[in-house]
């Protein structure tokens, strides 16, 4: 799923949620970020 877009924020790329409604659940982001910085409601 492309639910993200990358936006400038404070000169750095930052992921920002876009298309949350596009989201399945599959919590493969969640499970595969090394700093637990992604959390799917
Ligand atoms: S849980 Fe994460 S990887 Fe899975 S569809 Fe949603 S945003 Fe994409």
């Amino acid at each position: 799923m492309n639910v993200y877009d990358m936006v400038e924020v404070g000169g750095k790329k930052k992921a920002q949620a876009t298309r949350a409604e596009d989201c399945i659940m599959c919590m493969a982001c969640v499970s595969g970020c090394p700093v637990t910085a992604i959390t799917v409601e």
